[in-house]
């Protein structure tokens, strides 16, 4: 049964033609089979209404007859795929990509096209504040001038009244679905705050925060749970983004340590230390292999490092100064199984042994799976 109209074009939502009770059967069985070996897996955690829930839609602009149309951009055939109402989204973006579209119209901005690598503006990112229900709106276009920027946000708040904060993100080269580095405030504070475990966070156009707010707390706890905090512990959030793991922990631990490659990340994490008046966090923005390598050669006591690396998995060299250093526990929170798969067996041999494996579905209709890993370390 296909619940989507677009769904053989857009190929967003692998698992459309099964029920939500297959999905997890499905996920679960996966996991088992790709991580049994290592522990029991837990039962996966799945989501009560698994619909709308993603606080992040990316939509590009193309021109088809002349006419100019919004959709998801597909990698693999680099189409436009025309979608309306997607069924996984929060429902605020439908409207406001519609109305940047005919805003193009209106003033004449043209749509980038990656062929013919002419025109302005490539494509328009939404994200919601679940809880706050603060929108962020950043309109990503080629290098140039913005005419008449002032007009169109002006009418774009006019009309959306929901919004409270536009950007403009300039990225000149032919990467399609990213931002460039340079924003531009064009509307309110350019960024939206939003709440998590009971803290407030600030999170900036090119910060990472998870898709899925609701399943993100659901994932925090665990995270939390595994860590068997006591007040004492020094904890290294590894692969931080704007601070969300450590600070939620920051409260039942002696201190946190966070690293992070994306500087616009770390400074979100740094601001939002301070507005949760948290005084026991730090925060890098360093690679976390050689930030760990550094920390590894002034033999640094940390008692549990938290990593919850991209999909490419931890670094050979992060994995190699994690053992160095030696934490009592590790807690690794994965998106990708391959390579969680791959990191676990590398630190089972490096004298872990791993506890429990609970996977939480965070995205429902597609064939993505996180979970959260605990480890502990075999001599003491
Ligand atoms: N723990 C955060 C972010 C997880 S996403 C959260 O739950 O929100 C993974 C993060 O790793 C991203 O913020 C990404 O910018 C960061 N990252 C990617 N490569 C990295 C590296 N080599 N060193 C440190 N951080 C890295």
């Amino acid at each position: 049964m296909e619940r989507c109209p677009y769904s053989k074009k857009c190929s967003g939502c692998q698992l459309q033609n099964l029920t939500y009770k297959e999905q997890l059967q499905l996920k679960q069985v996966k996991m088992i089979r790709l991580l049994g070996r290592f522990c029991h897996v837990k039962e996966i955690i799945g989501m009560e209404t698994p619909f709308n829930y993603r606080n992040k839609s990316q939509y590009a602009f193309t021109y088809k007859n002349g006419r100019i149309l919004s959709g998801i951009y597909q990698s693999t055939t680099q189409k436009v795929v025309e979608v309306k109402n997607c069924m996984l989204e929060d429902k605020c973006a439908e409207g406001i990509v519609q109305t940047v579209r005919k805003l193009l119209l209106k003033y004449k901005l043209k749509a980038y096209d990656l062929h013919t690598q002419k025109g302005f503006v490539r494509h328009v990112l939404v994200r919601k504040g679940f809880k706050s229900g603060e929108i962020m709106v950043v309109i990503v276009t080629a290098d140039g001038e913005f005419l008449s920027k002032e007009d169109f946000t002006r009418d774009l708040t006019n009309i959306h009244k929901e919004i409270t904060t536009v950007v403009w993100n300039v990225n000149p080269t032919d990467t399609p679905l990213f931002l460039g580095k340079n924003n531009t405030a064009l509307y309110g504070k350019g960024y939206i705050t939003d709440e998590l475990c009971g803290l407030n966070f600030r999170i900036s156009p090119n910060s990472f925060y998870q898709v899925n707010s609701l399943q993100a707390e659901v994932l925090y706890s665990i995270a939390k749970d595994c860590s068997r905090l006591t007040g004492n512990e020094t904890v290294l959030d590894a692969y931080c983004g704007t601070g969300t793991i450590g600070l939620t922990m920051a409260n039942k631990a002696k201190r946190i340590i966070g690293v992070e490659l994306n500087c616009d990340a770390t400074n979100d994490a740094k601001a939002n230390a301070a507005l949760n008046h948290i005084e026991n966090a730090t925060f890098y923005n360093e690679d976390a292999g050689e930030f760990m390598t550094k920390l590894a050669k002034k033999k640094e006591t940390i008692d549990v490092v938290i990593a919850d690396p991209p999909r490419a998995g931890c670094s050979k060299e992060f994995l190699k100064s994690l053992t160095a250093l030696y934490p009592k526990r590790v807690v690794y929170i994965s998106c990708n199984l391959e390579t969680l798969e791959r990191d676990l067996s590398i630190l089972s041999k490096a004298g872990y042994n791993v506890r429990s494996i609970q996977p939480v579905d965070m995205f429902p209709y597609t064939n993505h799976i996180e979970c959260v890993v605990r480890l502990e370390r075999k001599s003491n």
